[in-house]
């Protein structure tokens, strides 16, 4: 057991559902996906946001996946070793009514998979929400736990795959296997939601995959501040994904992001 960096309360690592670790969307009771075939039972039933959540939270139907995210909850990096790891699915972060969807890939190992938010605890996140603060759209420049009171009223990040993968790479199979949920969510956010924001894209791909119905041919390609009209009332904007690569090799800049969240604003009718 190891204190929670910000509330001091002691947790093991993976951290079982329903043990008070905050913003913990499980309980004990809540059932847990064995396979593909339950994740997507289980998903078409789902309701509302907050049941989505705590199912996504305990899911436990990609073996290597499963295997990999406690393995690296146990094993830890040496600068987070005094600390609780997560080590399980990471559910999207955000309004259950957003304006703006964020997609990206999944969580990653030392990042999201210790935090359990959404692009917290690594640099892709400090770049993505401090963007997000300076574009009016969150209320702190940093996201650093899941108890750091972090908010908004008006974005959610979301993922295709929801538990960190080997070398940043899921399979086919296991991208296919988690599909359900994204759609699930897709299905709950889709009426509040104009504008959506995809990070690369292999993401863009995703978001067009989601709107499918709405997306004319061809499809349009990806391109940095590209935007496509997916019909009335939505748009998906493109954006380089704030990777550390592409950041320190300056693809993408801190403008070049404001540029984008400034765009998804207007867009959303937000700004101004
Ligand atoms: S990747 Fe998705 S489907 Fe696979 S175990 Fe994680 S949450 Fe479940």
């Amino acid at each position: 057991m190891h204190p929670h960096p910000r509330t001091g309360r002691p947790f093991g690592s993976p951290v079982p559902p329903g043990t008070g670790w905050p913003g913990d969307p499980a309980t004990r009771k809540t059932p847990q996906a064995d396979d593909a075939a339950h994740v997507a039972q289980l998903a078409g039933q789902t309701e509302s946001i907050p049941e989505l959540d705590a199912l996504i939270s305990v899911c436990r139907a990609c073996p290597r996946l499963v295997s990999w995210r406690e393995e690296v909850a146990v094993t830890k990096r040496k600068s987070f070793a005094d600390q609780p790891y997560w080590g399980r699915p990471v559910p999207g972060w955000g309004s259950p009514t957003p304006r703006i969807v964020i997609v990206g890939l999944a969580p990653a190992a030392n990042g999201a998979n210790r935090t359990g938010r959404m692009f917290t605890g690594d640099r892709s996140g400090d770049q993505l929400y401090a963007a997000l603060h300076r574009a009016g759209l969150v209320n702190q420049p940093t996201s650093v736990d899941a108890a750091d009171g972090l908010d908004t009223d008006t974005v959610r990040i979301i993922a295709p795959v929801r538990c960190a993968p080997p070398a940043n790479a899921p399979t086919t199979a296991e991208r296919n296997t988690c599909a359900p949920w994204l759609d699930a969510e897709w299905r709950l956010l889709s009426p509040h939601v104009r504008v959506m924001v995809a990070l690369g894209g292999f993401a863009w791909q995703v978001a067009l995959r989601l709107a499918a119905e709405r997306v004319a041919k061809p499809k349009p390609k990806f391109g940095h501040r590209a935007v496509a009209e997916l019909g009335p009332g939505l748009r998906l904007i493109g954006c380089y994904h704030p990777s550390q690569q592409n950041m320190f090799t300056g693809r993408l800049t801190p403008a070049m992001l404001d540029d984008v969240f400034a765009d998804a604003a207007a867009l959303a009718g937000l700004s101004g």
